[in-house]
């Protein structure tokens, strides 16, 4: 099954792409998650990532889907994928159609998350990434046992610098210029789901579950 994950940054995209790849038995492919890999490691292009994502606009097009059209061609992709966070511009989004037209496949639904921008900025200000497992606790709805330290591995937690309120006012409106309309986009085809993302996150996968009917 091939499914995209389309919300605002803090909407809980990857927190209830977490939740489905055991279930539906496909990769959550995160491009935030590969550019904050490549940052680590200071390759050439985390390099370029890191100078878009700190300022909270995007990476360049050619940039992200070169390196999806990449990620596709791992084994673990044979079954199909849930895309979280690619595609964000009309432009990824054409180019998206090409790559799955290329391996003879096709998107089956395009859920989207949606949470008014209020909520979000309370949601990300208190966001504590950890370090060792990417789990995300948060200060207020998911405290860690221990500060500082997360609870699945026990690796130290960080707020990720595009955490930060002014980063994420204008990362919300990087989503409300270039992302929302891929809503439109999709709906021609009829494969958008709506969810709502204000609810609980249990509630939130159950929706989805329902709405893409696995
Ligand atoms: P995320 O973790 O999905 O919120 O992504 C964090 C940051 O990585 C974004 O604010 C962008 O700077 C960059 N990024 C992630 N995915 C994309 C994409 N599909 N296109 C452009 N930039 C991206």
């Amino acid at each position: 099954m091939n499914i995209i994950l389309i919300g605002p940054p803090g909407a809980g995209k990857g927190t209830q792409a977490k939740r489905m790849i055991d279930r539906l038995g496909v990769p959550q492919i995160s491009t935030g998650d590969m550019f904050r890999a490549a940052v680590k490691e200071c390759t050439a292009m985390g390099l370029k990532a890191k100078e878009c994502m700190d300022k909270g606009a995007l990476v360049p097009d050619s940039v992200v889907c070169g390196m999806v059209d990449e990620r596709f061609q791992k084994p673990d992709c044979v079954k199909g994928f849930i895309l979280d966070g690619f595609p964000r511009t009309l432009e990824q989004a054409k180019s998206l159609d090409e790559i799955l037209t290329k391996m003879g496949t096709k998107l089956d639904h395009v859920v989207v998350i949606d949470v008014p921008d209020d909520f979000l900025v309370e949601r990300l200000t208190g966001r504590r990434t950890c370090k060792g497992c990417n789990y995300m606790h948060h200060i207020k709805f998911d405290p860690p046992k221990k500060d500082g330290v997360c609870d699945k591995c026990g690796a130290e937690l960080y707020q990720r610098d595009d955490d930060q309120e002014a980063t994420i006012r204008q990362r919300l409106k990087t989503y409300h210029d270039q992302t929302s309309p891929l809503i439109e986009y999709y709906g021609k085809a009829n494969i958008v789901r709506m969810i709502d993302g204000t609810k609980s996150m249990e509630d939130v996968q159950a929706d989805i579950k329902k709405a893409i009917g696995a």
